[in-house]
């Protein structure tokens, strides 16, 4: 599951020339509605982000989808000035099922998968049964503790992103 955000330009154009460049690379399974979020950490007045997810089902290794990542943020521009900065196009690798990895480049499920709501809704949308892979623990009622982070679900993904709907 790769978690989709961006917050400047066109945003939610540039959500979805992330979900094309990744259907280039493997077949997308589902596409989550489009959530506006408000900006957590990094500089004060940075606007609105808009995030959504995407399911793939690939046994490539995490680490080369990770690369693969990296090419496709860099494609769109994206400028690493500063952490939780202004971005044009944000992917992260948020959960993979009963996959996992901890190394220093890469950490799956993400790390703050259980502390975003704009990471965790857009995944549990996509799977709703999904856990932790290392506990078996679900997902799902961690969401109910986030809900007092600003959210609001602008469309669904037939409507935002037609290609590749839900
Ligand atoms: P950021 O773009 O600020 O989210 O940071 C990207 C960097 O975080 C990448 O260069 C990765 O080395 C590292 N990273 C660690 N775990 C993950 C993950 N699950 N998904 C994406 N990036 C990760």
């Amino acid at each position: 599951m790769i978690g989709l955000g961006s917050n400047l330009g066109d945003r939610a154009a540039w959500l979805r020339r992330g979900v094309d460049q990744i259907s280039e690379f493997s077949e997308v399974s589902a596409v989550s509605g489009l959530l506006e979020t408000a900006p957590q950490g990094g500089p004060a007045g940075q606007p609105a982000f808009l995030n959504a997810a995407v399911l793939v089902r690939d046994p490539r290794p995490l680490e080369v989808w990770l690369a693969q990542l990296l090419r496709i943020e860099a494609s769109a521009g994206r400028v690493r000035d500063g952490r939780w900065g202004p971005r044009t196009l944000d992917l992260d690798l948020l959960w993979a099922g009963s996959r996992s990895v901890a190394s220093a480049e890469l950490t799956v499920p993400h790390p703050r998968l259980l502390e975003r709501r704009f990471a965790l809704e857009p995944l549990l949308e996509l799977v709703p049964d999904a856990v932790e892979p290392a506990t078996g623990t679900p997902y799902g009622p961690r969401l109910s503790q986030l809900l007092d982070q600003e959210a609001t679900r602008l469309a669904d993904a037939a409507a935002w992103c037609p290609a590749f709907p839900g």
